[in-house]
């Protein structure tokens, strides 16, 4: 690995000024779970790293009714998973944070990280997509506020810029119906990493189902909510001819990759039996 000289801001404002001052062969640094495996193995080679771990305003996790949820860049996995007010107001996203990876990884890496990788194969930028989060991001030209969809652009690709860091994530508020359930699969139990992940985010009265948000990810270059198995689920009682109806539509629409981990048609196959099965699971019917 090259040599890099390590700078620890303890502002946004400092951290925001030495990555406009030090240009594009700075990189920013979170848990560096990411960050440094791709150093080991000489893909990126900055002169200079600026870890962000010493900024108090990129922590905490809060939530209140009229605002929603807001959760530091900083805040690791395992923060998210065990959190009061993320298991009591979304207690799909502490589910989703409990599964990602492994303990020690839940440990040590950051949403935020996890974000700006632009790495297909996550959990949290789908179930974010689904609760209708957004992204706060900083530089020295200031702030700006972006949707998750606006924000994952597409394979390893994010819309933030080189002097730009992440501030927080928020979610809005959970609507008093509202209900969901993320699923993923791994292709084998010894693998971390989901092949697919479907999060599913409704607004229901039993299994009256008014409206709903449906993302697959992780078999895609980037999540992307589907349209049309959203609308098959909208206004609907579900049942398991329409649970099976919406998954098959979201199989279809999805953009899959393939490649050494699965080809497009066991991508489409997998995503079409974790949707079901999540959809199925939300609403109470008897499993696919
Ligand atoms: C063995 C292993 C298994 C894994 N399995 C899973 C899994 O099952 N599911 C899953 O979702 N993820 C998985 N991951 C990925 C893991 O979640 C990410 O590596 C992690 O979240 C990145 O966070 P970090 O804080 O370590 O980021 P870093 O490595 O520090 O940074 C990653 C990238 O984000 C940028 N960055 C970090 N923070 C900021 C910020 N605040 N503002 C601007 N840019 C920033 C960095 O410049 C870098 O480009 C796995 C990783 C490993 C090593």
């Amino acid at each position: 690995m090259r040599d890099f000289d390590f700078h620890e801001p303890e502002s946004v404002h400092e951290a925001s000024r030495m990555l406009a001052d030090l240009g594009e062969d700075c990189r920013v640094m979170a848990g560096g779970t990411a960050l440094m495996l791709v150093m080991r193995q000489r893909m990126l080679s900055p002169a200079h790293i600026v870890s962000v771990a010493r900024i108090a305003a990129l922590r905490g996790i809060r939530f209140d009714a009229a605002g929603g949820l807001r959760i530091g860049a900083l805040e690791r996995h395992c923060d998210i998973e065990r959190s009061a007010v993320v298991r009591q107001h979304y207690p799909m996203l502490a589910a989703m944070a409990g599964q990602v990876a492994n303990p020690q990884v839940r440990h040590q890496a950051t949403i935020g990280g996890n974000l700006c990788y632009g790495d297909p194969a996550t959990d949290p930028p789908s179930c974010l997509l689904a609760l209708g989060a957004s992204i706060v991001l900083a530089s020295s030209r200031g702030e700006r506020v972006l949707a998750m969809e606006d924000f994952l652009v597409d394979y390893y690709t994010t819309a933030i810029e080189p002097d730009e860091l992440v501030l927080e994530i928020r979610v809005p508020p959970p609507a008093a119906n509202a209900a969901g359930h993320y699923t993923r699969f791994r292709r084998t139990a010894a693998e971390h990493r989901p092949l697919v992940n479907v999060a599913l985010a409704v607004q229901r009265s039993g299994a009256r189902c008014h409206a709903a948000s449906l993302v697959v990810g992780a078999s895609t270059p980037v999540p992307r909510r589907l349209a049309r198995a959203e609308e098959r689920l909208a206004g609907q009682t579900v049942t398991p001819d329409i649970a099976a109806e919406a998954a098959a539509l979201a199989a279809q629409e999805m953009v899959a990759l393939s490649d050494a981990r699965g080809s497009e048609a066991f991508r489409r196959h997998q995503a079409r039996v974790a949707a079901e099965r999540t959809i199925a699971a939300l609403f109470g019917l008897a499993a696919a």
